[in-house]
């Protein structure tokens, strides 16, 4: 994943330089401006250095090691070895993740969930940490209803959680897109103990055949049966999920 580093000027009230102790949790927000970008949330924490203060006369002191834009992309404020002022007393032992939302409810785009997914994981395996018991929502601290959407949803939360652990728990080795012509097949090799979940998102455009063990993995062959022009997501998941939303790992698309 492509990450913007633009680090925070060191100051007393967005970025301390305390040192950061043991990771042990991985906090989500919500920025809770609807329609602002990555960039003017960075900006904004960056502004807090020459003493501001709020409407009741206090000092702000406020920030995050990342935010990710309404578009997916993400910014890196901070580094993750010193602490941010995003999670209360959960500052100490935390890594943050502010994220934008087009609107009041809170909800993130697509794109924006599915860089979220993507950053949590790969924190998740760099700090070992079980993204079911240590991926947490500012309200889980201080009960502030924060990110606004996965509190008012606990589901899509939760949902949120199993697709870091799909992600982390099944490596595959396709991660760009597959072009193929209608009636091609295209081979995929996947790593998991268990047999894989795999499958389309759009109907009609490509047959998933079931995955069969190979080599210690698992393989499935993808048949490409739609026209030209039409593509797919491919999706997978671990199959002790259920029906939980699998994480998009390809695009197949066809071509004359
Ligand atoms: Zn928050």
């Amino acid at each position: 994943m492509n990450i913007v580093k633009d680090l925070l000027t060191i100051n007393p009230y967005s970025r301390p330089g305390t040192k950061l102790g043991k990771v042990t949790k991985i906090a989500v927000h919500y920025v809770g401006n609807p329609g602002t970008t990555m960039q003017a949330n960075r900006d904004y924490f960056e502004s807090l250095k020459t003493g501001k203060r709020n409407k009741a006369g206090q000092l702000i002191y406020a920030s995050s090691h990342y935010i990710i834009g309404l578009d997916g992309e993400v910014i890196q404020c901070i580094p993750e070895t010193e602490i941010s002022y995003a999670t209360n007393q959960a500052n100490p032992y935390s890594i943050s993740i502010e994220c934008c939302h087009p609107a009041a409810d809170g909800k993130f785009t697509a794109a924006a969930e599915r860089s979220m997914v993507v950053l949590c994981a790969d924190l998740c395996k760099r700090y070992k940490l079980d993204p079911l018991r240590d991926i947490i929502r500012h309200y889980d601290v201080t009960g502030k209803c924060c990110p606004k959407y996965y509190v008012d949803h606990p589901e899509a939360y939760e949902a949120m959680r199993q697709r870091v652990r799909g992600l982390m728990g099944l490596g595959i080795d396709t991660t760009i897109d597959v072009v193929r012509r209608h009636g091609d097949c295209y081979t995929v090799a996947m790593q998991c103990k268990d047999k894989p979940v795999i499958y389309p998102g759009t109907a009609g455009v490509v047959t998933v055949c079931p995955p069969f063990p190979h080599a210690g993995g698992w393989r499935a062959n993808i048949v490409a049966i739609g026209r030209p022009g039409e593509s797919t997501g491919i999706y997978t998941r671990l199959p002790d999920q259920g029906e939980a939303d699998g994480v998009l790992r390809f695009e197949f698309k066809i071509v004359e």
